[in-house]
Parts: C-alpha cells; sequence; structure tokens
C-alpha cells in the first residue's frame, strides 16, 4: 500500500487534479456495472435450481403416491410407473432410483444399479422423513430425495402403529442435470457482458468529457494568471466558477494590487528624488551662467551669488543625506543597534543643540519629564526621531513661539509629545505628511530648509520600534506630534 502510494507520488500525470477526476469519475461508473452483472447472474443461477428442486420435488412426491397405491416396491412390473419414470427422468434430463426399506435399489432409470445396496447420508435420513437436496454447481447436477411415504389403513394399523401414521416405506434418489440452467447462464452472462463493455466505454468517454470540463475554471485561471504575467492586461482577474477558484483568483487579485501600488510608489519616489535633486542644480546652473554671461562683473556680485550657489549644494547635500538615511532605514529592519539608553539625558542633549536655531526666533524650547524613561531603544534613530519632531515645531513656529517635549511613560510605553505654537497643519494633509517629499506648503518648506523627508524618516525609525506616531493640529495655534514606543524591544 505504501509502495503504491509512494509510486502514485513520483508518478507525474498522476498529480494532475484531471487525470484524478477522469479516474475516480471512470471507477465510480463502471464498477457497479460489474457488480451488477455478477449479482444478476448468481441470482439468476439460485432462483432457476429452486424452481427446478421445487418441480422435480412435486413430481417425485405424486410418483411416490403412484408406488404406494401400486405396490412397486415390492412388485416394480407396472408399466405405468415405469413409463412415468422414464418420463420424469427424460423431461429433466436425470436419473431415478427407487429404493426399498432395506435400502435396495428396486429401480434405476439407467438400469446400472438394481440390487444393489446404497448406503448414503441423504438415503438414511430421507428414511427418517426428511427430503435433501444438494446442489453441484461443478458437475452440474442437483441430487434430491423424497420419501416414500404409506398412510397407515384402518387393516394394516396395529398396536405399535396406529392408523393415520405415516410411515417411510422407501426413498426416491433423483438427480437432475442443469446443463439447460448453465446454458441460459452462459447466454445470459455474454449478454450482459457485451452490455457491459458497451457501458464502460460510454463511462469512459463520459469521464473524459467530465473530467475536461470540470477542470476548465482551473485552466482559465492559470491562462488569466500568464496574461497578466505577460504583460498583456492589468486587469483584476475574475474566474467565478468555482468558490476555490474564486478564492485563488482573489488571492492573486490582491496580490496584484500590492504589487500594482508598490510600482505606483516607487515611480512616484523615483520622480520626486529627480525632481527634489535636480531644483538646487538648476538654481547653481542659473546663478553660474548669469555670472558667466556678464563680463567685469564686480567681485560683491560674485561674492553674492557664491553664497547662494554654496546655499543650493547645502540643499542638495542634506536632501541626499536625508535620502540616505530613508534607505538606511528601510535595509536595516532587522538591525536596530539596541541599547539600554535614558530617553530624558538624550532628549535633554538634542534639546540643547536645538536651542541656538531656536533663539533666532524667540521660540522657548522647554522639556517636561514627568517621569525618568529607561528604555530599550536604538540611540542613534531614537535621535532622528526626537531631532526631526524638535526641529519642525522650530521650523514651522512664530515668532516668541514655544515648544514644549513632555516626556511620559506606563508600565509597557513611553510617550514623547512635541507641541508646538506654530502654523499648524490642515487637517486635510495630516494623513499625508509621513510621505516622502510632503510639504504642506513647498515654497515656504524649501525656503526654511526643509526637504519633505523628515516626517518619513521619523515614521520609519518609529515603525522599528514598533512604535506608533500620531498628529493634532490647529492651524494657526499649533500642533502636537505624539510618538509611543515600547519600553522593552518586542521581539517579531
Ligand atoms: P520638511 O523637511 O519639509 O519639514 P517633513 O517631512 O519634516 O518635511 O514635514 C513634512 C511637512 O509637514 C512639512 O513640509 C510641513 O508642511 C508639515 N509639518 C511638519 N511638522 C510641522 C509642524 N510642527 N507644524 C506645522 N507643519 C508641520
Amino acid at each position: 500500500m505504501a509502495d503504491i502510494k509512494a509510486i502514485l507520488k513520483n508518478l507525474k500525470i498522476w498529480r494532475s487534479l484531471k487525470v484524478r477526476l477522469f479516474v475516480i469519475i471512470f471507477l465510480v461508473g463502471s464498477i457497479p456495472s460489474i457488480f451488477v452483472r455478477v449479482g444478476i447472474l448468481e441470482n439468476y443461477e439460485s432462483r432457476a435450481v429452486d424452481v427446478r428442486t421445487s418441480d422435480v420435488q412435486t413430481q417425485l412426491r405424486i410418483i411416490a403416491n403412484h408406488l404406494i397405491t401400486y405396490n412397486y416396491l415390492q412388485d416394480t412390473s407396472s408399466e405405468m410407473i415405469g413409463a412415468e419414470l422414464e418420463q420424469l427422468s427424460n423431461l429433466y434430463n436425470g436419473r431415478v432410483l427407487i429404493i426399498n426399506g432395506n435400502l435396495k435399489v428396486v429401480k434405476d432409470t439407467y438400469a446400472i444399479s438394481e440390487g444393489k445396496t446404497i448406503i448414503s447420508e441423504e438415503v438414511i435420513r430421507c428414511m427418517k422423513g426428511v427430503n435433501t437436496v444438494n446442489y453441484d454447481a461443478v458437475n452440474g447436477f442437483i441430487e434430491i430425495t423424497v420419501p416414500i411415504v404409506e398412510t397407515v389403513s384402518a387393516q394394516m394399523a396395529t398396536a405399535e402403529v396406529p392408523e393415520g401414521t405415516e410411515v417411510v416405506r422407501g426413498v426416491m434418489l433423483t438427480s437432475v442435470s442443469t446443463d439447460s440452467i448453465v446454458n441460459t447462464m452462459e447466454l445470459l452472462n455474454r449478454k450482459a457482458l457485451i452490455v457491459e463493455i458497451i457501458m464502460v466505454f460510454c463511462i469512459f468517454a463520459i469521464a473524459l468529457i467530465l473530467a475536461q470540463i470540470l477542470i476548465r475554471p482551473f485552466d482559465r485561471v492559470s491562462k488569466a494568471i500568464s496574461e497578466v504575467k505577460e504583460g498583456y492586461t492589468n486587469e483584476p482577474v475574475s474566474v467565478p466558477d468555482y468558490l476555490e477558484t474564486e478564492h485563488i483568483v482573489d488571492a492573486f487579485n490582491s496580490l496584484l494590487e500590492r504589487m500594482k501600488a508598490l510600482d505606483d510608489s516607487r515611480k512616484e519616489f523615483v520622480a520626486n528624488v529627480s525632481h527634489e535633486l535636480k531644483t538646487p542644480i538648476t538654481s547653481v546652473k542659473v546663478l553660474a551662467d548669469s555670472l558667466l554671461a556678464q563680463q567685469d562683473v564686480p567681485a560683491e556680485l560674485y561674492q553674492e551669488f557664491m553664497v547662494d550657489i554654496a546655499e543650493e549644494i547645502e540643499r542638495e547635500d542634506k536632501i541626499i543625506n536625508d535620502l540616505l538615511a530613508l534607505v538606511k532605514l528601510d535595509k536595516s529592519a532587522a538591525q536596530l543597534n539596541i541599547g539600554v539608553i535614558n530617553i530624558n539625558d538624550l532628549a535633554e542633549i538634542i534639546l540643547k543643540r536645538l536651542r541656538p536655531i531656536a533663539r533666532k526666533k524667540n521660540i522657548e524650547v522647554t522639556l517636561i519629564s514627568k517621569r525618568e524613561i529607561i528604555a530599550e531603544v536604538d540611540e542613534v534613530k531614537m535621535s532622528l526621531i526626537l531631532t526631526n519632531l524638535v526641529e519642525n515645531a522650530i521650523k514651522y513656529n512664530k515668532e516668541q513661539g514655544k515648544v514644549d517635549v513632555t516626556l511620559d511613560a506606563d508600565h509597557q510605553f513611553f510617550t514623547v509629545e512635541v507641541a508646538d505654537t506654530g502654523i499648524g497643519i490642515p487637517g486635510e494633509s495630516l494623513s499625508q505628511i509621513y510621505e516622502r517629499f510632503y510639504r504642506v506648503d513647498k515654497s515656504h518648506s524649501r525656503e526654511i530648509g526643509g526637504t519633505g523627508l523628515g516626517l518619513a524618516i521619523t515614521k520609519s525609525a518609529v515603525l522599528l520600534h514598533r512604535g506608533s506616531i500620531k498628529a493634532e493640529s490647529v492651524e494657526g495655534e499649533g500642533t502636537v506630534f505624539t510618538v509611543k514606543i515600547p519600553l522593552t524591544r518586542v521581539l517579531v
């Protein structure tokens, strides 16, 4: 059994659903027809033997009565009985033996055993009044014994054997041939076999067609998927014939959608990167060209243009650095350099670094530590998060504004809240600010040195720590960014 399984497993053709369906339909269709044929034949045989036996028994019983009437057991000269026996043996192609009470054969229609004594189990049982029937299917005959019974009359009655008692005087032993039954069965078998072969052929054809039809939706699925693969179409695939094909197709369509979204975002990113990198270079070129186009340019003008050119180059450098930081964050998903960090100290250092910038706009930056926070984080990435958020809170603030950085924790997470009194973010932009190169006011952001990558970097770093970031804002009043990060490293 295990061998058959192993062979089937290695057989490539057996791995085809179409072949399996065909085999199953064919077997389920044809096996019953074989059973039906065998069953009908067997049933016919036993019925035919029963009918033949009961016919012969009836005849024998009639003759047995005659035998008693004509006292045949003592005197076998009765021609009428002889003719009856002859007729019976001719009719059923059989042999009749009449055995008397001493087990001696008084008449044999074959005239072979007359005068002989027969001691067989059946005869002895029959002497006790039991009918016996033996069917020998191999040699093709039925052996039947019938007792020759006499009812004791008034004259014959004695004290031991009262009147009306049935006494067995002898036995009729008959064997009738079943050749005619066998012949009929052979004929029947031949006809049934022809019908069966025709049926098997029909079932073969039906199984072939059904397997082909049933498998068709799967062929359609693979055809549709190949079409998408080869680029003929980008439309979602639809094969609703079976629930199974629908599931496969649904899974494929969502994969397709995901791939499309990835592809779109990649295209958009490349377009944005090219555009952002081109802008400072175009400015540099315009500045340089205008200097070159003039003759006898005064040194102050050179100076002034060179400052602008240096600024543009610095911008280009900033964009490239931010891009590199972003790419690095994408790559190092599993490579966080986790350490046990005091977040309060880290925030203090970062604010110290940023306060000089804030002072230029008279912005007051305050750190509010509600409790001491020791967390398992990547220090460099945590610095990026804090720096970007506080930098933005300063950049997009008003003169004399305020920035409050609040640190708090529960037993599971610590939170960093950066609240400013700046220009705010319009509600419809709140969901987009984390996109790469997204800026609410492009020209304003560029003016103050924004690249549009800061929050994208921040969000990536937060997600790497399995944390979350959210922003709430009232336009013209200020914005609050809240970052929530697990205190201990969450293993994936
Ligand atoms: P940028 O380098 O332009 O600052 P960011 O990704 O850091 O890029 O921010 C994206 C945009 O979100 C900014 O251009 C700005 O319009 C808006 N933004 C970010 N932080 C603030 C804030 N604290 N107040 C108002 N607007 C903000």
